[in-house]
């Protein structure tokens, strides 16, 4: 899907840090919680990038460094070539325009007292210039229609909704400043898995209809398949691999990737069989002190002294430079190396 050479979004070491205080008068800084710590990547026209990890390893923050609703500690991001890291006032408005978020819950994102009418036309009071007043109710109700909704109804309230139609509240929303790009913070976790296919499947028509862009987070890799070209696994703030579809799916090399990958639910008895299980040793370290080196040694079968010293960096590992769809980014000392895998549910 993806074509034209200049990303839409290119973010370059981003870095957030919530800092931890002590007291109450004087807020002593007693550390940093890295929620998102140096995280590179880019979003070409037209594509969808998943990003996928377990809870709290950043992607929320990834998506709300994005959208502007936080800033960044450190690090670029650039929209179609212009650094917009540092924007402010009326400049950071009119990009912030082309660059919208559908959130996670579509049962607490909508505000219970707004009609449908008034949340899906609510970026027009933010971004007045951008439909003049008299227009605003006939484009929210074509919104509606675009997203599956019936323009009927526009005077109801979210509580009217299914989850399903919620969310394509939120999507509508999402649409009314016809931006490039869209954050979808897991904009399908919350709903019942007969209704994510149909949200997701609306997702991939908006794309094409509209030439949209997306980041498509979420917590389940088998929705991010279905849905991205490429796809990033974060752990702790970092992004451990990233490659596409087939790189990720089918050759994994990152032994966090193949973990994930092996608690994926397999319908077909027979390959559940087969297929090893991996069960990692141990925790999610506190991303307020992450591991030295890889922070993903502490639960990985592979890990020895090197991966304690040294942070190894996210590239195409050189012994797999030519091993065709095995050579894709991906941030492991000892990629390259035959998947053993432990025993199942030992201790490392
Ligand atoms: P995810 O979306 O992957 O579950 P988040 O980006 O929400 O992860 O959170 C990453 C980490 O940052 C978590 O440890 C979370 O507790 C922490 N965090 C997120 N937002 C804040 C905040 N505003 N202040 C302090 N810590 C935060
Ligand atoms: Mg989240």
């Amino acid at each position: 899907m993806a074509e034209s050479a200049e990303p839409v979004l290119e973010v370059t070491g981003l870095v957030k840090h919530y800092p931890l205080t002590r007291g109450i008068v004087f807020r002593k800084r007693t550390g940093a919680v890295r929620a998102v710590d140096g995280v590179s990547f880019s979003l070409a026209r037209g594509e969808t990038l998943g990003i996928v990890g377990e809870s709290g390893c950043g992607k929320s923050t990834v998506a709300k460094l994005l959208v502007g609703l936080e800033r960044p500690t450190a690090g670029r991001i650039r929209y179609r070539g212009e650094d917009i890291t540092r924007l402010s006032g009326r400049a950071l408005k009119a990009v912030r325009r082309n660059i919208q978020m559908v959130f996670q819950d579509p049962y607490t994102s909508l505000d219970p007292r707004m009609t449908v009418g008034d949340i899906v036309g609510e970026p027009y009071e933010i971004h007045p210039e951008a439909a003049p007043r008299g227009d605003r109710r006939r484009r929210v109700r074509e919104l509606l229609d675009v997203v599956g909704l019936s323009p009927e109804h526009i005077n109801r309230y979210p509580h009217q909704f299914s989850g399903g139609q919620r969310q394509r509240i939120g999507i509508a929303r999402g649409l009314a400043l016809r931006p490039e790009v869209i954050v979808a913070d897991e904009p399908v976790s919350a709903l019942d898995v007969s209704v994510q296919a149909q949200v997701v499947n609306l997702l991939e028509r908006l794309q094409s209809e509209f030439g949209l862009s997306y980041v498509f987070i979420a917590h389940d890799l088998s929705v991010v398949r279905h849905i991205s070209d490429r796809v990033g696994v974060m752990y702790l703030g970092r992004l451990a691999e990233t490659g596409t579809d087939t790189e990720i799916y089918d050759h994994p090399t990152h032994p966090y990737t193949q973990a994930l990958l092996s608690a994926v639910p397999v319908p077909d008895p027979g390959a559940r069989e087969r297929r090893e299980r991996i069960i990692l040793a141990g925790e999610v370290p506190s991303p307020a002190a992450p591991p030295s080196g890889c922070r993903f040694r502490t639960r990985c079968w592979k890990a020895r002294e090197r991966c304690a010293v040294e942070e190894p960096v996210l590239a195409v590992p050189v012994a797999l430079a030519t091993r065709g769809p095995a050579a894709h980014p991906s941030a492991c000392h000892f990629a390259e190396e035959r998947r053993t895998v432990p025993a199942m549910g030992s201790e490392r």
